[in-house]
């Protein structure tokens, strides 16, 4: 086997952004190695045999953005449907729009409140809170939303998604969700939005469908018994490595804590339509999934079966080393440990880690690509000279 220009370790977006710029760009060799047997990282999707459905393998992904660039340089390898995300969340037995807009707001206190009236009152109930910015998730959702909304929407599925106190939690996961004084109660405020209209499988393959680019699968940068593992090649071919950080340097300063999720699978024989919508979250602890996935929907305009349906329990965990880390914890003591981690990275010779796992930051995926356009842009010719 030819040695390449560049190794690559992990498919997922990151990775195939790379590979892409360098071989399309730079003409470089490219080989990207991944131990899933694989493309694609944490977007992959397949269908399920049975029914046809799209089944989004580790959990619902929804490609959403407003960088331009981003758009522009997917839509060459994908066009995308005109799916608009929309939640819904089950709290006391009574279905809520979410993210929490308007309509969530008349519904939970049976009123009738203009925009002008809702925000007197929720600044009302979020107190002292009110206006202020807070660091950690528990003041923060009390001071967009106040108490009781807080109480019923956020503070046990909270709890349950990430088993640690919102008190622990940074304001950023929080301020993902928006809060909207009108009845829009789209997911997303980005300007682009959409499905893959053949799969995410089929769009990621196609970026790595370049003469210059090979794919190995089952393939694990630290297993020694394969020519491009880390002892082998470590500072002799430039490399972007995309897996977790901590375990690249054998858990030096101890683990940063990831959070995973289980998805348990029931196919269907008795509707076509268990719950009329993609997704339905459960808001309350009693219910020990955070929410429930029925992926036919996210391809309304494909001709699925009428009479069967799939849908998706998702129950959420700390991670262990074994399982796939899928969510940064960031707790304080992590954001000290990925600091020690970040100054090992940068004495790293000709290794540049990227995208979520590399980075150990949450990353959407137009983020992670776009993450990848500008290490292209900054990185890879000198990475590639070196
Ligand atoms: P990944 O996709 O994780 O790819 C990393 C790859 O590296 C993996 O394939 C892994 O097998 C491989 N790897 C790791 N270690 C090794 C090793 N030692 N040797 C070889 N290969 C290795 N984004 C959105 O925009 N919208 C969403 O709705 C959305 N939902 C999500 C839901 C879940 C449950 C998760 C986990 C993520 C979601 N994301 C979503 C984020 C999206 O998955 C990421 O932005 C994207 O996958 C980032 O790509 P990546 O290349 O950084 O990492
Ligand atoms: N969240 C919540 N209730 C909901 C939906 C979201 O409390 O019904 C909170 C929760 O803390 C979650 C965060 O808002 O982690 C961000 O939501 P998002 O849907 O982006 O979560 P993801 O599952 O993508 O992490």
């Amino acid at each position: 086997m030819a040695t390449p220009d560049l190794l690559i370790v992990g498919s997922g977006l990151f990775g195939l952004t790379i590979a892409e710029r360098a071989a399309t760009q730079h003409g470089a060799k490219v080989t990207i190695i991944d131990r899933r047997d694989h493309i694609g990282g944490n977007a992959y999707s397949e269908r399920d045999p049975e029914t046809g459905i799209e089944i989004h393998k580790y959990g619902a992904h929804l490609f959403h953005t407003s960088n331009e660039r981003v758009w522009e340089y997917v839509n060459r390898f994908t066009t995308f449907t005109d799916y608009v995300h929309k939640v819904y969340t089950t709290h006391d037995g009574v279905v809520y729009p979410m993210p929490i807009n308007l309509g969530t707001i008349n519904q939970f206190f049976s009123a009738a409140y203009t925009p002008d009236e809702a925000r007197a009152v929720i600044a009302e109930q979020a107190g002292e809170l009110a206006g202020q910015d807070p660091e950690n998730l528990n003041d923060k959702g009390i001071s967009l939303i106040g108490r009781p909304l807080y109480e019923a929407f956020i503070k046990n599925y909270t709890g349950k998604q990430w088993q640690t106190d919102p008190k622990d939690l940074p304001a950023s996961i929080i301020s993902r969700l928006p809060v909207r004084y009108t009845y829009d109660n789209r997911y997303f405020n980005d300007t682009y939005e959409g499905l893959p209209t053949d799969g995410y499988t089929a769009w990621l393959e196609k970026m790595a469908d370049h003469e210059n680019i090979e794919v190995q699968l089952s393939t694990d940068y630290f297993d020694e018994s394969q020519p491009l593992n880390k002892a082998a090649v470590r500072g002799r071919i430039p490399v972007v490595y995309t897996g977790p950080v901590d375990r690249y340097f054998d858990y030096a300063h101890g683990d940063l804590k990831w959070r995973t999720i289980d998805l348990e699978t029931e196919r269907l024989d008795s509707t076509g339509d268990f719950q009329g919508t993609s997704v339905m979250n459960y808001a309350d602890a009693e219910v020990p999934f955070t929410r429930i996935i029925e992926p036919r929907h996210f391809h309304p305009e494909r001709d699925y079966p009428g009479d069967r349906t799939i849908i998706q329990r998702e129950f959420s965990r700390f991670a262990e080393r074994d399982d796939e880390p899928y969510y940064p914890v960031n707790s304080t003591e992590d954001r000290e440990t990925l600091l020690a981690y970040r100054a090992m990275a940068d004495a790293e010779p000709r290794t540049i880690f990227g995208g979520r796992l590399g980075t150990y930051q949450y990353l959407d995926m137009h983020m992670a690509i776009g993450a990848a356009l500008s290490v292209a842009d900054n990185k890879l010719a000198d990475l590639l000279a070196s």
